[in-house]
Order: C-alpha cells, then sequence, then structure tokens
C-alpha cells in the first residue's frame, strides 16, 4: 500500500478569483497547503492570501517571505497565474500598453519563479506551472501584447526545465482556451459568439477544467512531464 502523498506548501499568483480561484481550491481540496496572491491581498473565501504585485520584484520577495513563515517552509508548487489584458490594434498599440501586459504577464512569471527556485533547489523537488493562452501559440489579432506575453512563458518554461530538470524541479506550461471568468465576460457579445464558432468542443470551459489539468501536473504522477505545453481549450489550437 503506498502512503498518502504529503500536503505541499503551494503559492497560486492571482488566486483571487477565476482560475487561480478555482486551482487554489483544486490544490486545497487534494491536500495542500495553499495561498493564494493579488494585488488587495484579500482572500476568496475558505483561502488565505498575501498580498502581491508581480510588476514589482520587492513586493515578490515579500510575499515569498510571508507564505514561508505561514506555512513554515518553502513554496514547493508555484502556479504563475496572475495575468491581465490591453487589447488594441498593434497600429495604436502604445509602448505603455505592450510593457504593461509584458510585465505582468511575462516578467511577473519570471519574478516569481527565480524567487520560487531558491527555495525547490534547498527542498531538492518542486513544481512550477505557468498559465499561457492557447494565443500565445495560436495569435490573435488586438493582442499582440498579451500573445507575446503567453508565448514568452513557453520559452521560460522550457530553459528552466533545462536548467533545474536534473534537479527533481519540473516547469511545465497550461495553454487554456476561452474559460469563463471576469477576463471573457468583459468582452462584446458578438466577439464571444465569433470565438465559439471556432471552437470544435462547441463551448466555453468553466475555471475547474484548467485546474484539473494543473493540479495533475503538481501530482506525483507527473513527475515526468516537463517543458510541456499541455492545451485545455476544446480543440480551437490544435496543430499549433
Ligand atoms: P481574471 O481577470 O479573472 O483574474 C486575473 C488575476 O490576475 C486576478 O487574480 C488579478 O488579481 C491577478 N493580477 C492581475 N495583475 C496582477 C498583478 N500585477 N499582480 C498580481 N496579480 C495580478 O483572469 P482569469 O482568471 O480569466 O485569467 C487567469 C490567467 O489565465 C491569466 O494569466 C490569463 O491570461 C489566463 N487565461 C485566461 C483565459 C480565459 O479565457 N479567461 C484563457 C487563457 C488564459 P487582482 O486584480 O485582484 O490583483
Amino acid at each position: 500500500m503506498t502512503s498518502a502523498p504529503q500536503p505541499r506548501n503551494v503559492l497560486v499568483t492571482g488566486g483571487n478569483r477565476g482560475i487561480g480561484e478555482a486551482i487554489a481550491r483544486a490544490l486545497a481540496e487534494a491536500g495542500d497547503r495553499v495561498i493564494v496572491t493579488s494585488r488587495s491581498g484579500k482572500a476568496p473565501d475558505g483561502l488565505e492570501a498575501v498580498a502581491c504585485d508581480v510588476t514589482d520584484t520587492a513586493s515578490v520577495d515579500q510575499a515569498f517571505d510571508a507564505v514561508q513563515e505561514r506555512l513554515g517552509g518553502p513554496v514547493e508548487v508555484l502556479v504563475a497565474n496572475a495575468g491581465i489584458t490591453q487589447d488594441t490594434l498593434l497600429m495604436r498599440m502604445s509602448d505603455e500598453d505592450f510593457d504593461r501586459v509584458l510585465d505582468t504577464n511575462l516578467t511577473g512569471a519570471f519574478r516569481c519563479a527565480r524567487r520560487a527556485s531558491k527555495g525547490m533547489l534547498r527542498l531538492k523537488r518542486g513544481r512550477m506551472i505557468f498559465v499561457s493562452s492557447v494565443v500565445g501559440l495560436l495569435g490573435s489579432a488586438g493582442q499582440a501584447n498579451y500573445a507575446a506575453s503567453k508565448s514568452g512563458l513557453v520559452g521560460l518554461a522550457r530553459s528552466i526545465t533545462r536548467e533545474l530538470g536534473g534537479r527533481n524541479i519540473t516547469a511545465n506550461v497550461v495553454a487554456p482556451g476561452f474559460i469563463d471568468t471576469d477576463m471573457t465576460r468583459a468582452l462584446p457579445e458578438a466577439q464571444r459568439e465569433a470565438y465559439l464558432k471556432q471552437i470544435p468542443a462547441g463551448r466555453f470551459a468553466e475555471p475547474e477544467e484548467v485546474a484539473r489539468v494543473v493540479r495533475f501536473l503538481a501530482s506525483p504522477d507527473a513527475a515526468y512531464i516537463s517543458g510541456a505545453v499541455v492545451p485545455v481549450d476544446g480543440g480551437l489550437g490544435m496543430g499549433h
């Protein structure tokens, strides 16, 4: 008989709502000790939170210190999920529109991964899961900044895999398609309808459908998966 897996210390960035909250709940249900971050530091019911702005290195470092103190050890599972959009056509996209999205979605994930790697090396094990998007590889008109940030996560995870793969640390990317959250509810109805027509599954997904894939990638069953890009998109990005 195998013994039950030990609870791990988990940090989910942007875990106060949407996909991040669903991931945090799925991992907590599996028995892990989970802390979520958001800029406000407010926790959803039943979860613990620390304040963290992923665009600020000092804030990231402070959040990791706070999590380590509260949970009595380093973060073993990092889910880099915090993300924003700022859509507009290329010709109208300002430097600021581009930089803000890259700074949150890509550099923010890098800041968290760099900090997490220190504790994981000490622990001699760790899991990093980066929440990308189908558009990172498919591209999307009006989302040059967002798509660039999300494809950058693939290079980040694969480089981490090459650097730290021999140290019992995995780094994977999940690429969701169209998930029903605040981010997609903000889109005009016509755009939602247009997306729906392109999805072979014929529907949008619930955040829990992404959360279950992340939970698998964080589980002992996924120990030999690293540098992978796992689509959760109802077939939208097939072939990319
Ligand atoms: P939401 O807009 O519902 O949530 C975004 C989360 O990111 C919030 O918790 C927000 O926290 C956090 N966040 C944003 N900026 C920062 C920051 N500077 N520092 C810390 N946290 C920040 O989005 P979703 O749940 O829909 O998306 C979650 C992830 O999944 C994102 O990376 C998104 O790109 C990706 N994704 C979403 C898809 C979808 O269809 N919904 C599809 C593919 C990928 P707060 O604002 O409270 O600080």
